[in-house]
């Protein structure tokens, strides 16, 4: 099977936006602005989407992803801090965020200790709420304690936005998720074929597109999408061959500017099969249980099994991992750290170990930020990891 050349290979999503879709994001929070809809910005997939959407706001991501914004960020807060963090912070310092501007309130979450620090740095800018996360997710209590930081939630955007969260909406938002959820997964299928017909920059396409889309208008694009990829797999359309590595790339959020390392994957030949982080796939594999009778519960439930390194034991991240590596076929495993991501880094190790020794493959840590001084270094070792697997055939 030889490669198609890129430039043939027809786009799979035709909106106007498809290089931009922070553009895309901005028209959609604009219109809901114009629409009297409110805006609740988040950093977090911990902070529950249902419940905002169910008291009749529309939840956004705030941006985090630039190295242009560090800078700005080092002034107040210390250098050897993690990139997220600075330039969430950044963006702020220097208003450039659009989306905390345009937000009615923010919610934060006790994850990790930079990350609750810097909020106490911005609460005054907007109401902020800061829900108190369980860090033990299997002790007994936990999610009694997260359930009452749900409720709690429940009281913060009952009095700011001067409305009653009924159990009715937010049982028809669960409905609605878990919908997306299921149609996600749907496009995810194609990412197990070998070789892959979809790009990596067109999974975080359908993932943005998920964001700015109803359960139907979701519905119809992955119909679309399907039927594209279908077109693209009878007429041979594939993104490398059938021995290009796979990978799959695992860890702390990659976007923005932390993309380089995706873009170096491709680049060294490389085709990305999976995406664990938040960024990426792990929130859509969730599945909130309906119809049980009491939805706070049932959302604080799913959230807290979010298999994020801030939770010790983090064992529903190996549990992940290995259905997403039987799912995929990964040749590799790139654990991407963002420097000074203490839990990511520290819990690289145990990742490691799991997936050589359950699986076979071997898994190469990059340590990287959101500057692009180390994108040749980083080349070079996808590279070398790519050779040795060519050794090793
Ligand atoms: S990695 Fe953890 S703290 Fe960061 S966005 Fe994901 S769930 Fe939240
Ligand atoms: S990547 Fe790590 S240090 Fe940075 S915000 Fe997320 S959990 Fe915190």
């Amino acid at each position: 099977m030889t490669q198609t050349a890129l430039a043939e290979i027809p786009p799979l999503i035709d909106d106007a936006q498809v290089a931009d879709p922070i553009r895309r994001f901005l028209e959609y929070i604009l219109n809901k602005r114009e629409a009297g809809v409110p805006v609740v910005g988040l950093y977090c997939g911990y902070a529950p989407a249902e419940m905002i959407r169910a008291i009749g706001a529309v939840p956004v991501s705030l941006c985090a992803a630039s190295q242009r914004t560090v800078p700005a960020a080092e002034a107040v807060l210390p250098a050897n801090l993690c990139p997220m963090i600075k330039s969430s912070f950044g963006f702020i310092r220097t208003n450039t965020c659009f989306f905390f501007a345009a937000s009615d309130a923010v919610i934060g979450e006790t994850t990790c200790d930079g990350k609750k620090k810097m909020f106490e740095l911005i609460a005054h800018l907007r109401p902020t709420h800061i829900m108190d996360l369980p860090q033990l997710p299997d002790e007994a209590g936990g999610l009694d304690r997260w359930q009452e930081s749900v409720r709690k939630l429940q009281d913060f955007l009952e009095k700011t936005f001067q409305a009653a969260l009924s159990a009715d909406r937010l049982e028809a938002e669960i409905r609605e998720t878990n919908r997306k959820n299921r149609l996600m997964d749907r496009f995810f299928a194609y990412l197990a074929c070998r070789p892959i017909p979809v790009s990596w920059h067109e999974i975080y396409d359908v993932i943005s597109l998920e964001h700015v889309t109803n359960g139907d208008e979701f519905q119809n694009l992955i119909e679309k999408v399907s039927s594209r990829l279908d077109q693209r797999i009878a007429s041979g359309q594939f993104f490398g061959t059938s021995s290009s590595p796979r990978v799959l790339v695992s860890g702390c959020p990659v976007g923005g500017d932390a993309c380089k390392v995706l873009q170096m994957i491709e680049e060294a030949g490389g085709v990305i099969v999976a995406l664990e982080a938040c960024s990426g796939m792990k929130n859509y594999f969730i599945r909130i249980e309906e119809d049980s009778g009491d939805p706070l519960r049932a959302v604080a439930e799913s959230t807290l099994s979010i298999p994020c390194s801030c939770m010790t034991p983090n064992g529903r991240r190996l549990d992940l991992l290995d259905k997403m590596i039987t799912r995929f076929s990964p040749d590799v495993v790139i654990d991407v750290v963002l420097h000074a991501c203490h839990a990511y880094n520290v819990e690289s190790h145990k990742i490691r170990n799991h997936i050589q020794d359950r699986h076979g493959l071997p898994c190469l840590k990059i340590e990287t930020d959101y500057s692009h001084g180390d994108i040749e270094q980083i080349r070079t070792r996808v590279e070398a990891l790519f050779e040795s697997l060519e050794t090793k055939k």
